[in-house]
Order: structure tokens, then C-alpha cells, then sequence
């Protein structure tokens, strides 16, 4: 459509068509993001207790590499693919999902710093950015311990957060074991969500 839109005469009535055509697409896109999120915070937020987020700094992470005119940047239509590409999953839109469903499931969102869980390993616990194989593949150099690099990151995330809850507000309210109520359960009888009481 880009290509039909560059040969266009410039406000033709054609050329408005093929910017209608071209928001409805993208207007889909993010509709199909926006889909994908709400349902896979509502899985995780119903049938855990707990989540764990990397706290991950995505302005920092997506900042441009254009640099100054005195020190122009390097690989900058590289970088900006990248950052197309961070931005285009969606992360903080999850996120916010996620926090809002977790308020009536009453599971927890713990955030953990997001340093060095990609090159931990998290079997004997020793850090070296050289385990981190290739984007796919992580392979402990001490251990020798094999694993999917965001499977082992995953692990490092999710252990970190146990850590946090463990010194941190847990053993309040309901059992974790406990089914989450669903909202029009909460909404019938107001008195189960306020926690405390055993409702099994
Ligand atoms: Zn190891």
C-alpha cells in the first residue's frame, strides 16, 4: 500500500483511500495486540498466585542511536528496526493488563531488576555473559547446565521474585492454593474478597 500511496497524486481521492485503507490496517494490528494481551493476562492472572515481571526500561531500551551531529551514531535504521520491533510486543500495554486483572484475581505482580538474568545460570547460580550462547541457546560454563536462554532467564526472573515475596507481604490474605474467585463471584458476595476467612 506504501508503494500505491508513493506512485498517488497528492490529494487525489484515490490517495485518501489508500490512507484509510492503510489506518484500518494498523488499526488492526494493534486491536490484535491489544486482544492478545488482555487474554494472557487474564490466563496468568487466574491461575497464579504470583507473576514476576523483568522491570525492564523500555524508554531506555527503544531510546534512538541517531547521536549528535557533532557524534552522529552508528547502525541507526538498524537500532530503529529494533526498537520498531520492542515497541510493536506490546510490553507496558501487557503490563498494564496484567495489573488490572490481578486486582480482581487478587495474584500478585512482583517486578525484579532485569540485570544479568539472561546470563545467569539458573541451575549453580554463576554469572558469565559467555553462557549466553546465541539468542536461542544458553549453556552454563561452569555447570555445564543446557537450556532455552529465555527458559533459563525465565527461571532466574521467577526465583528472584520468590525472593522478594519471601522477605515481603506473603501469607497474607487468601491461600495461594485457592482458586481465585471470579469477579461475579466477588460481586455477589462482597464479604469473600476481603481475604482472611477460608472459603474452601
Ligand atoms: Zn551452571
Amino acid at each position: 500500500m506504501q508503494q500505491k500511496l508513493a506512485r498517488q497524486q497528492k490529494h487525489s481521492a484515490n490517495r485518501r483511500k489508500t490512507i484509510a485503507a492503510m489506518w484500518r490496517l494498523k488499526r488492526r494490528e494493534a486491536d490484535r495486540r491489544g486482544d492478545f494481551a488482555a487474554q494472557v493476562a487474564n490466563q496468568l492472572a487466574t491461575r497464579h498466585s504470583a507473576v514476576v515481571l523483568e522491570d525492564l526500561t523500555i524508554t531506555n531500551m527503544t531510546a534512538s542511536a541517531k547521536g549528535t551531529l557533532a557524534e552522529p551514531g552508528s547502525n541507526v535504521v538498524q537500532k530503529a528496526g529494533l526498537n520498531r520491533a520492542i515497541l510493536g510486543k506490546g510490553w507496558y500495554r501487557f503490563e498494564q493488563a496484567l495489573t488490572n486483572v490481578a486486582r480482581y484475581t487478587g495474584c500478585r505482580i512482583v517486578k525484579v531488576p532485569a540485570a544479568c538474568t539472561s546470563q545467569t545460570c539458573s541451575r549453580c547460580g554463576s554469572v558469565d555473559p559467555v553462557s549466553r550462547e546465541s539468542q536461542a541457546v544458553y549453556r552454563c560454563t561452569s555447570c555445564g547446565y543446557s537450556a532455552n536462554a529465555d527458559v533459563n532467564a525465565a527461571k532466574n526472573i521467577l526465583a528472584a521474585g520468590r525472593a522478594v515475596t519471601a522477605c515481603g507481604d506473603l501469607g497474607t490474605g487468601r491461600s495461594v492454593k485457592q482458586e481465585p474467585l471470579t469477579v461475579a463471584q466477588t460481586a455477589r458476595n462482597p464479604r469473600l474478597s476481603s481475604g482472611g476467612e477460608d472459603v474452601n
